[in-house]
């Protein structure tokens, strides 16, 4: 095979591949063990580290290798991931010949130190230690929108979401509005009908992470395969099919933020994990897309972990742990906790039902950013207004405000969207899931959790990349993005809930 123009490819895209891995350390690594001093000259590795892998990935041998590959694959018979192989090799080398090397370094920096900045300035809360390197952060990005055509939030979406469209997510997003918004309405009249005490009080972090670690250990990851790190903002981050980072964060106060973030990140972890053995390494290897990715998360997170199924099954684990806050109580009485529907200021905590609102604020927020004519400077203003306006909440200061996400400090504009579009394609996928395991209610609540994972590796996650993020959309759900699912399930539990 290595005789061949498609096998040499394979052979470049392989250390293209590692290269992104070594970033992906050093990210890990700085948000995790790295210490506090260590940020400036960690932003110079990542940022040589950036050029080296920009240069490699615009090798003009690597042009020709694309070429002569795809001529192969065009008259041969080739195979699914073949033809997935050429395509991604194809977007991926058009992209990186219209970005240059210094923008992509100077991104790259950048990036590391507005994590550093942002860190700082959430601890402060003080966003105009935050702005100087959050406008160096647009601007660069707007030159990096210069390096292509057509309309600025379709290009930064694009990098996360291929082929997704502003027009498309506002019009998705326009009909979670129009379902959530009422809905909320109802619940607040009776917001005194869930208690929601029982996960807040005195959690010790070792403890958590006892707990943590015992879920995680049973949602299906191979042992050995995966750590579970405390975090700033939690994420999950693969070096490999068999290299997972898990993060999380502990609040010694609240349950909640460790318990579901934690499932959150297991989510992602497993689609990493349950990518082929055999795509290692290749340029197909990992989540096909943001989205995609969000969906696995968001599905463990909530149908799986905020069903009373998970609850019956979970509350002996977490009262053993437990005891005082948990002894005189019952897995229902936490299950109802789980799902208290409150708006609420810090997007990663919120509710199921008020979650899409704090994306639809920071999209539009974006937009303007990009397309209109709002100032970095104005943020916080413009950020609290809305909050107000969207979710009736007024913001006591920016830490939990405008500096409440990482996102924007490392340049992930675009990146918000895929979060809500995830939490929607989750509710199809569940759809799936209850069609094709009649009984997986009753396998959650025994503590039989592996068919969830073997259900979702069979139908999305060992294709990896293979194929574009709209045809595996419709391969694992069998249609598009479609927020109906989404808002039928949760108007029938919180009404459940609520006695409404
Ligand atoms: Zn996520």
């Amino acid at each position: 095979m290595s005789t061949t123009a498609y096998g040499a490819l394979n052979a470049r895209l392989a250390e293209l591949k590692d290269l992104d891995a070594i970033g992906g350390l050093l990210a890990w690594d700085q948000q995790t063990m790295m210490p506090a001093l260590g940020g400036a000259v960690r932003a110079e590795q990542m940022a040589t580290l950036a050029g080296i892998a920009h240069q490699r990935a615009t090798d003009p041998q690597l042009g020709r290798l694309i070429e002569a590959a795809e001529s192969e694959v065009a008259n041969g018979s080739p195979d699914d991931r073949m033809t997935g192989t050429v395509r991604l090799a194809r977007r991926q080398w058009e992209h990186s010949q219209r970005v240059p090397a210094d923008l992509e370094e100077a991104l790259a920096r950048a990036s590391a130190l507005g994590f550093d900045s942002w860190v700082e300035a959430r601890a402060a809360s003080d966003f105009t230690a935050f702005l100087p390197s959050l406008e160096r952060m647009i601007d660069l990005k707007r030159r990096y929108i210069d390096c292509f055509d057509g309309r600025p939030y379709d290009i930064l979406l694009d990098d996360y979401e291929e082929g997704m469209t502003a027009d498309e997510v506002s019009r998705i997003f326009d009909r979670l509005k129009a379902g959530l918004v009422p809905l909320i309405a109802r619940v607040r009249e009776r917001a005194d009908a869930i208690d929601d005490s029982c996960l807040t009080g005195d959690f010790p972090a070792d403890k958590q992470k006892q707990l943590m670690e015992q879920i995680a250990g049973k949602v299906g990851f191979a042992p050995g395969s995966w750590r579970l790190d405390p975090t700033a903002h939690p994420f999950a981050q693969s070096l490999g099919t068999t290299d997972i980072r898990l993060t999380t964060r502990y609040n010694e106060h609240d349950l909640a933020m460790a318990l579901f973030g934690t499932i959150h990140e297991c989510g992602h972890g497993l689609y990493e994990e349950g990518v082929a053995a055999d795509l290692e390494r290749t340029i197909l290897a990992g989540g096909c897309s943001s989205a995609l990715h969000e969906s696995q998360s968001r599905m463990w997170e909530n149908q799986f972990g905020r069903s009373r199924d998970f609850w019956q099954y979970a509350f002996p684990m977490v009262r053993d742990i437990f005891q005082d806050q948990f002894n005189q109580l019952d897995a229902e009485t936490v299950y109802r906790a789980a799902n208290k529907v409150m708006p609420s200021l810090i997007r990663v905590e919120a509710d199921e039902v008020t979650y899409p609102l704090h994306i639809i604020l920071r999209f539009e927020i974006e937009k303007e950013l990009f397309e209109g004519d709002l100032q970095p400077a104005d943020l916080p203003d413009v950020w609290n207004a809305k909050m107000r306006d969207s979710l009736g909440i007024d913001v006591p200061n920016v830490a939990d405000g405008v500096l409440q996400d990482v996102h924007w400090s490392e340049g992930l504009f675009g990146y918000f969207p895929t979060y809500a579009l995830g939490t929607v394609l989750a509710a199809q996928i569940w759809q799936r899931v209850r069609t094709d395991i009649p009984d997986i209610e009753n396998q959650i609540a025994t503590g039989e959790w592996l068919p969830l994972r073997e259900w979702a590796r069979e139908h999305l996650h060992r294709f990896g990349s293979t194929y574009s993020p709209q045809d595996t959309i419709v391969r694992v759900v069998g249609g598009p993005i479609d927020p109906n699912p989404f808002l039928a399930y949760v108007t029938a539990k919180v009404d459940a809930l609520y006695g409404v």
